[in-house]
């Protein structure tokens, strides 16, 4: 154990570099003393702070506080106390990309009062790579509620920074009026200057390249239905993305933009990941390492592999026949799970589907069921709808369900980040656990700490998914550059529900239509390991049995879908990513291309892989996939070529 501590307070007299109008600072580094942050009341009494990582400048002076129905916590501030402790804890998580942790973190609460002499504790946790901090509400003088009118919280990056951000959309736009749903287009390495495409700021988590000096990723975590989900603003004339709650219109108009919790209470967890490489940015779980479970659960629920027929077969396939099918895939393939997905209700029937789901347990195979959560948030008519808004329908559904041996549920289309749509995640969350069933949210927020919060939560999409490579060439041309931001963005920070790793060359349900898929099978296999969710719902169809090679089929009949360790090879945001995870003693490489013209020539270290005999799944000139045993030099140094659009998996034997 490291007891390396620094803390130092500075006084007026002992340190030349601190403003001398600053009334005091308190600057601590993380375990391994090279993130550092910097806690203080500007000249005018804003409380601030700034994050240097290595002696590098990463986030400069950015202020803190908070404007509330008790009053506010931003100017004439004084930093009247500070406490410092260290933190030390194991968890286990299945859902993540780590399955144990070790957390080695300092607290350091500093508490401000205003000139009504009103408290606001900042509570901070810096460990090797990540500050987290939040706001702490006492009671003061009889009060014991609060409303946040605006959280002044700031990030301030250097001059040469550049962003890899995806804009909020406007709200109440897009189909059936859902947006927003996290599912625009990132850009990677724009000016922090260039305004968002809709104006609206950006939504979480958001990359940002610190020019030479290193990277920063913003998120926050945390979230539950104590506060509304925030974004980050548009930067300001000041050079500062603020965070920004809820916009008025989300959610059909309906409820408040400003977040509101008993006292004492406390805020959700602004995070900040750093380091000098993209490492610590792929491997962080800082999400989950500063929130606690919010319930124990009686249920032992089981991750795996699902098929669907909706992504290549649509909504015509959601009857008794194509569903048969499908469960028969998934029996062929040995996946644990299908999902059908939406329109059974009435296509299927409320009684057939109760035979539909005797067959697939006749088959072994377990049953995920389709609902809209709406509501009067859009205008989603595919159905069930009605069924999850509402406490009373909801239980009455979720018995039903538990009644059929049903172990999930993907409710889908959601209003928005206001605080009350946290409350109906939180509570179909809630209810679901109580009937034994997992959810997956689609059409929906950022998942923000909830795989340890809730454990029957087990996916969100909030990202442009594969159901977008079905829907337009833009997004098939498009899929190799997006794959490659996901693992340092998107993923990084939550379960990404995706839906991927298509076998079907054209995407429509004879495999000879419709649009065109750029990127090779190799490329496709290699998402499976990219992409991280605890269930993944695999875009095969039953085509693919005999028109997909054998050697792809037999790779996704292994596929794990949890795993224990994750180790970031090489990459960068946009172009390329070779990542390695780890389930048991088995260790999975994989890497992808980005470039639509040139071969990747790479030399990478795998050290788990030094000595060990591997299979190498690649792509040949043809750009069809093969498969060869391969042993790994006792230095674990590989030299590697990946397709234009395509992939290389190592799989350990
Ligand atoms: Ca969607």
């Amino acid at each position: 154990m490291k007891k390396f501590w620094s803390c130092l307070l500075f006084g007026l007299l002992f340190c030349g570099s601190v403003k001398a109008e600053e009334r005091n600072r308190i600057v601590i580094t993380g375990p391994d003393r090279q993130l550092q942050l910097s806690v203080y009341c500007s000249q005018e009494g804003v409380p601030s702070y700034a994050v240097a990582y290595q002696g590098k400048e990463m986030v400069k002076s950015s202020p803190l506080g908070l404007k509330t129905s008790i009053g506010d916590f931003v100017q004439g501030m004084q930093l009247v106390g500070h406490a410092l402790k260290d933190l030390d804890t194991t968890y286990r998580q299945s859902r993540i990309k780590i399955s144990e942790v070790h957390y080695v973190a300092r607290e350091l609460r500093c508490t401000f009062e205003n000139e009504k002499k009103q408290q606001m504790t900042v509570v901070f946790r810096v460990a090797d790579h990540d500050v987290a901090f939040r706001y702490e509400m006492p009671r003061q003088s009889g009060t014991t509620s609060l409303t946040v009118y605006q959280e002044m919280t700031g990030f301030c990056f250097p001059e040469e920074t550049t962003t890899f951000l995806c804009p909020q959309s406007d709200p109440m736009i897009g189909w059936k009026r859902t947006k927003p749903s996290y599912e625009e287009e990132y850009k990677a390495d724009a000016s922090m200057h260039e305004p968002s495409l809709y104006g609206r700021g950006y939504t979480f988590p958001g990359l940002f390249r610190i020019g030479g000096n290193g990277w920063v990723l913003l998120s926050e975590t945390g979230v539950d239905s104590r506060y509304c989900g925030s974004r980050l603003s548009e930067l300001g004339e000041d050079g500062t993305y603020r965070i920004a709650f809820p916009m008025a219109e989300e959610n059909n108009g309906n409820g408040t933009v400003a977040p509101a919790f008993a006292l004492p209470g406390t805020t959700p967890w602004r995070t900040l990941t750093v380091g000098a490489d993209l490492k610590p940015i792929v491997e962080t779980t800082v999400p989950w390492d500063v929130v606690e479970p919010l319930y124990a659960t009686e249920h032992n629920y089981r991750m795996g592999r699902s098929t669907w027929s909706w992504i290549l077969w649509q909504d015509g396939s959601i009857n008794y026949d194509d569903q048969v099918q499908y469960i028969d895939l998934a029996v062929a393939m040995g996946y644990e799970y299908v999902l059908i997905d939406n329109w059974w209700d009435r296509t299927i029937g409320y009684e057939r589907m109760e035979e539909l789901i005797r067959y697939a347990h006749s088959r072994q195979v377990d049953v995920f069921l389709w609902y809209s959560s709406s509501g009067y948030w859009n205008d989603i008519e595919q159905s069930p709808v009605n069924r999850m808004d509402n406490p009373i329908v909801r239980k009455r559904e979720m018995k039903w369900l538990q009644e059929q041996g049903v172990k999930g549920i993907k409710v889908d289309f959601f209003g928005g980040d206001k605080q009350e749509t946290m409350r109906l995640y939180e509570a179909i969350l809630s209810d679901a656990d109580d009937h034994g069933l997992m959810v997956i949210f689609h059409g929906c927020t950022l998942p923000r700490g909830w795989e340890r919060m809730y454990p029957n939560y087990v996916g969100s999409e909030a990202v442009l998914a594969s159901e977008n490579l079905m829907f337009s060439q833009h997004f098939c041309d498009e899929e190799a550059f997006n794959a490659c931001l996901h693992p340092f963005i998107r993923n990084t920070v939550g379960c990404m529900e995706f839906g991927g790793c298509f076998m079907n060359k054209r995407l429509n349900r004879g495999n000879d239509g419709g649009s065109e898929r750029k990127t090779t099978d190799v490329f496709q296999l290699a998402t499976t390991v990219l992409f991280q969710n605890p269930i993944q719902n695999i875009a095969l169809a039953p085509n693919n049995l005999t028109d997909a090679p054998q050697v792809c089929l037999d790779y996704l009949k292994e596929v794990p879908t949890t795993w224990d360790e994750i180790r970031f090879i090489d990459g960068y945001p946009g172009k390329y990513i070779v990542l390695a995870r780890r389930q048991g003693d088995r260790w999975y490489v994989a890497g992808v291309n980005a470039s639509k013209e040139e071969t990747l020539k790479l030399h990478v270290e795998l050290p788990m892989l030094a000595g060990k005999a591997v299979l190498q799944y690649e792509d040949d000139k043809l750009k069809n996939p093969q498969v060869k045993p391969v042993k790994v030099k006792a230095d674990g140094k590989m030299t590697v070529k990946i397709q234009p659009q395509g992939g290389i998996v190592w799989v350990a034997e």
